[in-house]
Order: C-alpha cells, then structure tokens, then sequence
C-alpha cells in the first residue's frame, strides 16, 4: 500500500528529504497543518443559539475545545512557554530535556502533547482531587504524573511549588539527562502573551470589532489579562467580566480590592482550597497573570456549582454542546450578563474544554439527559 501511495504522489522518484519543509508535495493542496502545533489557534467563534434566543443578546463562544493538541486555550500556553523557552535556549528539541508544571490537568495535558510532538519529556504535579480522566490522559501521552493531596501555596507539597523543586533538583542533578525547564504557568509572562496575540486577535477580528463584552473564568488569570489587555486598546468601552466559582477570593477583589469579603471574613482564618467542583478557574491569590490585567477587569460574577451543573445540561438539551465545568460557569455569567445588560447587547465567552474531561466529576453529578420534567428554563437555572 505504501508503495502505492509513494507512486501516486511521486515520492520515491524525487527522492527528496521530506524533513524540509520546503520539499513537501503539498503544493495545490487545502490547508494543510504543520504537525499539532498548526492546529493551535484559529479556533470558531459559534454563536450558542438557544442563549442567544433566551436573553435578546447574542452570546458567542470562543470553542477553544477545538485547539487540536491538548483539545483546551492552554495549547496556547503550552506552545507559547515552550517556544519562548526555545528561543531562550533553555531548551532544545528532541534533545530529552524534561518540562515540569503544576496544573489542575489542562495545561499539563498541552504540555505533554507538544512536548511528545518536540522531544520533550514532561512532568506533571497535580492535586489528586481533579477529575481521573485528566491524569490517565496524562499518562496515556507519556508524561510522569505526580498527584498530591491539595494544599496550601506555602506548603513544599503544594502541586506548583513541588513542580518548582522538581525542576531545580534535576538541574542540579548531574545523572539527569537535558535540562530541566519549570514552565511556570502561573507567573511567566508567555502565558498571557498567548491570550494577547491570538485569542484577543481572534475575537476582535471574528466579531469585526463588534462585541460589548467578554467574560470569562480564571485559574492563572492568563486568559482575562491577555485578551483584555489586548481588547481595551482596540475596544476601550469593551466590558471584561469576570466569571467567578464558590470559595475563589477573585470575585472579591474585583468587587472590593481585596481577596476576602471583610464583612465575611473579618478575623477568620484564609481559606487554602476553593470550595467547588469546578476545575480549573477560582483561585485564592493574585498571579502575575492576573496581576498584569487585574485593573481592566470591570466587574465580577459568582456562579455556583448548581447553575454550573444545569447550565451544562441546558447547553447539551438545547445546543448538543458537551463542555466541561469552567464552560459551564462562563455560560451562565454570559447569561446573567445579558440580563444585567438588557437585549440587543453582543457578549463573548470562552468553552475552554469538552465534558468527556469531566465525567467522573462534574458529569456525575447531572440528571439524565432528556425526558427529565424539571424546569430547565435560564430564569431557574440563574436562580439556582
Ligand atoms: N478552564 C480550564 C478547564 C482550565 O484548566 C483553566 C486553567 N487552569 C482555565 C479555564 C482558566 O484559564 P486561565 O489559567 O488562563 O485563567
């Protein structure tokens, strides 16, 4: 068969060196991508109908489900650190240097799949209470996978400072092979550079420059700094709105200026963990990722996990759109957003990863999809 196929596209009689680029048979041919890494970017904005009909405002999604290496925005990110890293000579393609990152699950799933792509080696400190579909995809793609009970930020346990250490004791460490690179997705700057020259790009010129507002979640705060920065230049009236889980001392200090409601939690101990199901956005600190956007941010939305949970299934009965838990809490601020705006207003989010990340936790905790009686109307779903 392969012959076959060398024949019809006359390879065997050119013989020519196929690794350069410039001698690949393509010429004539669609669009055809340079490995996983041509598949990151360009994502469809899709205007999510059944909302859109529901609030009088249309409600576009950013699908960055469909980056095609780690299936999430963080294969921006990923790429992003790692070519940055490159250029810095801090690492070398297939040279087996090793990447060590603390992640939920995403970003690692990114790294691990452009580092397989490249050469790398990747290591992966997570906490063990994400979903198991992450970290057995994880090791599926190769990558040394350490899950640590949550902690604190200050303990040495703590799944990014763990990956901090575990790139320091491999430099120092003469037997290791390569060098080892702690890709930092937290503080580097290549991350909300990412969001700065594609995502933000992308959503100005899909929209022609049309859009009211952008919401959306935040772990590192990568995501929100980087395309509002990159939006309010060009849209200074634009709203960024923060989509914002239970537990998760963001939506405070954009409301208030500070991480903890003082009215709340006056005297009481900060809290360490996010208390939700949702993976991924909410965080109890301010990043250097959220830091270099935090005062473009306009305003803050909470969502629980009960509006989350029925907003999934509002987008599967209604839209046939199976997304993951952070999805789902942007739909929902989207939603209220819309409400809060009035009719006629263009709003823009993000469906950062598919539900099949998700099945055996935020999934499981949803009513059977179709045939139910409940009231799955938005006004309930934001009443939750
Ligand atoms: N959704 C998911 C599923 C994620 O893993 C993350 C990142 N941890 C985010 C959203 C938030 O993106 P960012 O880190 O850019 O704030």
């Amino acid at each position: 068969y392969s012959s076959r196929f060398f024949k019809i596209h006359n390879f065997d009689t050119r013989k020519k060196n196929l690794t350069d680029e410039s001698n690949y048979v393509g010429e004539g041919v669609g669009d055809i991508k340079q490995g996983i890494e041509g598949c990151i970017g360009n994502t469809p904005l899709i205007r999510i109908k059944s909302l859109s009909e529901a609030t009088g405002c249309e409600i576009l999604v950013k699908a960055e489900f469909l980056n095609g290496a780690g299936n999430s925005p963080k294969d921006r990110v990923a790429l992003s650190i790692i070519q940055t890293a490159e250029e810095q000579g801090l690492l070398t393609p297939h040279s087996g240097d090793t990447i060590y990152e603390g992640t939920v699950g995403s970003t690692g799933i990114s790294l691990a799949a452009i580092c397989r792509a490249r050469g790398y080696k990747a290591h992966i400190c997570m906490p063990d209470d994400m979903a198991i579909e992450k970290s057995d995809l994880l090791l599926k793609l190769g990558a040394e996978v350490e899950r640590v009970r949550p902690a604190p930020i200050v303990d040495q346990n703590q799944f990014v400072n763990l990956a901090r250490n575990r790139a320091a004791e491999h430099s120092a460490n003469p037997d290791k092979r390569g060098s080892g690179l702690f890709a930092d997705q937290f503080e580097t700057e290549a991350n909300w550079r990412a969001h700065f020259t594609g995502t933000g790009p992308e959503i100005y010129e899909q929209t022609g420059g049309f859009l009211d507002a952008f919401v959306s979640g935040a772990g590192t705060g990568g995501t929100i700094s980087g395309v509002a920065l990159f939006l309010k230049e060009k849209l200074p009236d634009v709203k960024i709105v923060l989509a914002d889980p239970p537990g998760s001392g963001l939506y405070n200090r954009v409301k208030y200026g500070v991480m903890f409601d003082p009215k709340e939690r006056e005297g009481t101990r900060r809290r360490t963990q996010v208390d939700t199901i949702v993976e991924g956005i909410g965080i109890n600190r301010v990043t250097q990722n959220f830091e270099v956007g935090k005062e473009l941010i306009d305003d803050a939305i909470r969502v629980t996990d009960d509006q989350a949970i029925a907003m999934a299934r509002w987008l599967v009965e209604n839209d046939g759109i199976f997304c993951g838990s952070s999805s789902a809490v942007n739909c929902v601020a989207a939603a209220k957003l819309a409400k809060q705006l009035g009719p006629g207003h263009r709003i823009v989010t993000l469906l950062c990863d598919s539900g099949a990340r998700h099945l055996s936790k935020f999934w499981a905790n949803t009513e059977p999809i179709g045939g139910s009686e409940d009231d799955l109307s938005l006004d309930s779903i934001i009443g939750l």
